[in-house]
């Protein structure tokens, strides 16, 4: 369970009712029985329930369960769908290794505007779903000009074109060793990137455009397939 909270031995963390109600009566737990919990920052602990009334608890921290290791530095750039399917890529992008979520506006992208609170409630529930320690930054959605401006010329940049030649996306990233200052991996929209897109992610110092096979995925499925191969691959 994710806790917005300092975590130490002997710290009392006040539950919120929605937290409260689903530890008293989704999961029925007693008081004194324990749960796990994270906040991102100091590892995760054996907390125990402090029932506080019929509909109130509280968490007493007892011990650290595991020492919080080093997030990932993987971001995904990825240009915002519409509602539940941006809800599903969100969730797989954190299952998938994502350490950063940036969202980037391009020609075709189909959302104008990107709900980040949503984003991160999302990003929090993946986490406490996949029992990662850290929470996954959610960036404010830049143009993929602003976006490729900024970036680091050292950040290898990983870009998943339909269009690109069908090699062996896993052959094309092992070449490249996994000694990255920083990883970026870019997908597309529901509706593709133009050609002058491509060219100003071509012109990045450090890009390998990788084709993810023969078939056009949704951009949801590429997210998927793309962090799958960028993990296994150039992964920490
Ligand atoms: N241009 C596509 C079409 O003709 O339908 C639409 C783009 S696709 C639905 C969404 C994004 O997923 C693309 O921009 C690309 O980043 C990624 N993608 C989809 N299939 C891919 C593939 N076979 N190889 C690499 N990237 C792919």
């Amino acid at each position: 369970l994710f806790v917005d909270a300092p975590l130490q031995a002997g710290a009392r963390v006040a539950l919120d009712r929605g937290q409260a109600n689903y530890l008293l009566n989704v999961l029925r737990l007693r008081d004194g029985e324990a749960v796990l919990v994270f906040n991102g920052r100091d590892g995760e602990w054996r907390a125990e329930v402090s029932v506080e009334g019929r509909k109130a608890a509280d968490l007493v921290c007892r011990e650290r369960t595991r020492e919080q290791g080093p997030a990932s530095a993987i971001v995904y750039a990825f240009a915002p769908l519409k509602h539940a399917r941006l809800d599903y890529m969100v969730q797989k992008a954190v299952e998938m290794g994502a350490g950063v979520l940036q969202p980037i506006l391009t020609r075709r992208t189909q959302a104008s505007r990107v709900n980040l609170e949503r984003m991160r409630s999302n990003v929090i529930e993946a986490a406490e779903q996949c029992g990662i320690l850290s929470i996954p930054e959610v960036r404010e959605e830049l143009s993929l000009e602003r976006f490729l401006k900024d970036l680091d010329p050292e950040h290898l940049v990983v870009f998943c074109d339909e269009d690109a030649p069908v090699s062996n996306p896993v052959q094309a990233l092992a070449k490249l060793g996994n000694n990255q200052a920083g990883l970026v991996v870019i997908v597309g929209p529901e509706g593709g990137f133009t050609d002058q897109e491509r060219a100003l992610v071509a012109a990045h110092e450090r890009c390998v455009c990788v084709s993810l096979g023969p078939r056009i995925l949704r951009a949801d499925t590429a997210a998927v397939a793309a962090l799958a191969i960028v993990q296994s691959v150039l992964g920490d």
